[in-house]
């Protein structure tokens, strides 16, 4: 038997009884043989990687020869790959294309103000309106929300309330009192709650900075570059900078008290600036975590990055993860949060047939107390999943749980990197297809050459206690 050692945390396989068992067939038939093993090099060798199960391990020359003839012949199928190179890696498949029932939910967003001081032309919810009119939740709504997370959450399991908006500091005394009122029902229901809030940070004061360091809050600041980057894209009433009333904001941080976490995440658009400039730029502003997002759907489309955009960002995001990787490496710090959180994820063995919680653990409440699978999919009537006054809608959940299982949709059931990736946000795809799917493959591909010489480099990386998530979302953002 080939004898391979495995990187990640779980244990090898046990070896094959007979043949691998066959999947129970995904629509429609089984996928190509490239879709299931990937062969790459690092400066230790060369590696496999295993898509079902996310496994990872060092190959001899030889055989990652073989291998590579083989996932590239259009007629190989598993079960020959499995029998002849005696490979005891698809005996268990962990994920068979039956879709996952709706799990307990764990995270609703309050769309607490779906308008915005801003006016940026990126903006996925049209400065917060979703289309629709400037309008806010009313508190009694925003109470319920809460009690029907609980109602709904696992017995004892932790819960995450989000504030999203439009800007959700213009509901600033709506904000202070959900906090109040969750931590009280919380407490009584005994499921431990955290929040978390995405801002643009331009109107915080010294009382939001208190609530943000008295709970575990998780704070996300919109930021898209230095003064010039982002006053370009975020637009502030009677041509003040955005920037400046940020970098004001982080004092008020600073003086009267910090959130548990506080990250920055970049809207990349054609009009960026050099991505590694923008990171250090967000680093050296002292955030805990800087990452980034390509906008690849916006009201206007100057501002999406385009299919062929994709490999320009591809090649910077692998330029800021080249510095990640030497900096981690030497044992210094560098929170670049795309890299880290691709690091832990493939330390893990994330697999999964979803891009995110969306409509599963997460789902977000629009102001007038309807239920969506996702914040950027507010008053979306596709994406509606019940309200907050009759509770989530199962039937919804469930189809939307079917169709989005990645097995089922064309072409990721042919994509080696289909259980990592999850087959793409939902908002995106639902508005522009799938025209990132190079840049996500390559992004993939350079994270399991990084996490190979990481982890021979440092190890200690991986052994240190994973930060709290930056999202409310249940999306892990590994693309
Ligand atoms: S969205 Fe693209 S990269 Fe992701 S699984 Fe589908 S085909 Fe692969
Ligand atoms: S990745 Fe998921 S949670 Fe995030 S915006 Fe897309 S659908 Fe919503």
């Amino acid at each position: 038997m080939t004898v391979l050692l495995q990187i990640g945390r779980r244990p090898p396989d046990p070896p094959p009884q007979g043949l691998p068992a066959p999947s129970p067939a995904p629509a429609p038939g089984p996928p190509p043989a490239s879709a299931e093993a990937k062969v790459f090099r690092s400066a230790h060798g060369a590696h496999l990687f295993v898509a079902d199960g996310s496994r990872v391990y060092d190959l001899p020359e030889p055989l990652a020869d073989r291998l590579e003839r083989w996932t590239a012949a259009p007629d190989a199928a598993l079960p020959d790959l499995a029998r002849d190179l005696g490979l005891p890696l698809w005996s268990r498949p962990r994920i068979d294309g039956t879709p996952a029932e709706p799990p307990p939910l764990a995270s609703l967003s309050l769309n607490v103000m779906q308008a915005c001081n801003l006016s940026c032309g990126h903006c996925y919810a049209d400065e917060g309106r979703f289309g629709g009119s400037a309008r806010s939740m009313p508190r009694h709504t925003a109470y319920a929300a809460v009690d029907r997370l609980l109602a709904e959450a696992a017995p004892g399991a932790d819960v995450v309330v989000g504030f999203m908006g439009g800007e959700p500091l213009l509901a600033r005394d709506l904000v202070h009192d959900v906090v109040r009122y969750a931590t009280r029902a919380a407490a009584d229901a005994g499921n431990p709650v955290r929040f978390s809030l995405t801002t643009n940070l331009t109107t915080v004061r010294p009382q939001d900075a208190r609530l943000f360091a008295a709970h575990p809050f998780t704070v996300t600041v919109s930021l898209d570059g230095d003064r010039a980057g982002h006053d370009a894209l975020r637009r502030a009433p009677g041509g003040a900078s955005a920037y400046d009333r940020l970098r004001a904001g982080l004092d008020v941080l600073a003086r009267h008290g910090r959130p548990r976490h506080l990250s920055a995440r970049v809207s990349v658009t054609p009009r960026t600036g050099r991505l590694v400039d923008v990171l250090d730029h967000g680093i050296g502003l002292g955030f805990d975590e800087v990452g980034f997002a390509a906008v690849v759907s916006a009201p206007d489309p100057a501002y999406e990055i385009t299919a062929r955009a994709f490999d320009g960002f591809l090649d910077q995001m692998v330029e800021c993860g080249e510095r990640a990787l030497r900096k981690l490496s030497a044992g210094r710090d560098y929170p670049f949060g795309n890299f880290l959180t691709a690091m832990r994820e493939l330390h893990r063995g994330t697999h999964r047939p979803y891009p995110c919680g969306a409509g599963a653990g997460y789902l977000s409440a629009s102001a007038e107390g309807g239920l969506y699978a996702c914040h950027r999919l507010v008053d979306d009537p596709a994406f509606a999943m019940g309200s907050v006054a009759e509770g989530p809608d199962g039937e919804a959940r469930r189809r939307h749980l079917a169709t989005g299982h990645v097995d089922r949709a064309e072409p990721c059931r042919s994509c080696w990197a289909r259980y990592l990736c999850g087959g793409g946000c939902y908002h995106e795809v639902s508005r522009r297809g799938r025209p990132g799917c190079d840049y996500i493959r390559g992004w993939l591909a350079f994270c399991l050459r990084a996490y190979v010489e990481l982890s021979q480099a440092a190890p200690e990386f991986f052994r240190l206690p994973p930060e709290p998530a930056a999202t409310t979302a249940g999306a892990t953002g590994l693309v």
